[in-house]
């Protein structure tokens, strides 16, 4: 069974797809999909030995060897040009990810959907979808297992214009999770919150530099970002 975290990402994987997961490791993405027959041809792409060692082996494992390809290298390197239309990144740094973007543009030209789940930063990712003509077309926040997840869904072009004049707040929180503001965000913002306090409280009874002054300005920035969505009693 795929954990919830993966089966939010393979939800937005469009049937009978062609799709790069990129950072597999143990492939178990590509291996749902194609085991369920939910899409047609995938590569798994992995850029450490190990990792992509045991996505080799759970692909023969399961006897899947000739509609999922395994094969190595840093990040949108492995995709030969118009092979995929869609390509998923799960389980890291939204800074990771959209840096793995940003280098493998000329892969992306075929590709018309990306899913995307940065465990953390999910802001880099809306930064660079939004610098780059994609557009942000829907965004799932769940929790599993006391830790919280963000899925974001990208495609070609201008389509859906999903910001409005709370745009500061919305890249940072995310324009549709703003509007559902369902139960896990309102955990994770106001966690976010209650941490940015407590390190503005330290370094207020620390010597003030330049550096801590402009790091307590930009957590008291975001802090009133997460208040203009959550309110003030958050
Ligand atoms: N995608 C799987 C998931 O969500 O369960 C695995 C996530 S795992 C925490 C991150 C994986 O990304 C690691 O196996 C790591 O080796 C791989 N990775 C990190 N940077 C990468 C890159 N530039 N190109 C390909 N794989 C990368």
């Amino acid at each position: 069974r795929l954990s919830n975290r993966l089966e939010t990402v393979a939800k937005y994987i469009p049937a009978g797809a062609k799709f790069a997961d990129i950072g597999s490791d143990h492939a178990y993405l590509p291996c749902y999909m194609l085991k369920k027959q939910k899409a047609s041809f995938a590569i798994a792409g992995e850029v450490v030995d190990g990792p992509f060692l045991s996505a080799q082996k759970q692909v023969v494992n399961e006897g899947l060897s000739d509609v999922i390809s395994v094969r190595k290298g840093n990040g949108l390197e492995v995709i030969n040009d118009g092979e995929v239309d869609c390509i998923t990144i799960a389980g890291m740094g939204g800074s990771l990810i959209a840096a793995i973007l940003d280098d493998g543009k000329d892969k992306l030209r075929s590709v018309k959907r990306l899913v995307l789940q940065p465990n953390v930063s999910a802001y880099s990712i809306r930064i660079w979808l939004m610098e780059n003509d994609w557009s942000l077309v829907t965004e799932e926040i769940i929790e599993e297992d006391d830790k919280i997840y963000e899925v974001l869904v990208a495609e070609r072009g201008e389509g859906k214009k999903p910001y409005s004049s709370h745009i500061d707040a919305e890249l940072l929180l995310g324009p549709y999770l703003s509007k559902e503001r369902n139960q896990a965000f309102q955990k994770k913002w106001s966690m976010e919150k209650a941490n940015w306090e407590r390190i503005i409280g330290r370094l207020e009874t620390a010597n003030e530099t330049e550096e801590t002054a402009a790091k307590r300005q930009e957590l008291s920035w975001k802090i009133a970002l997460v208040q203009e969505v959550l309110g003030n009693e958050s």
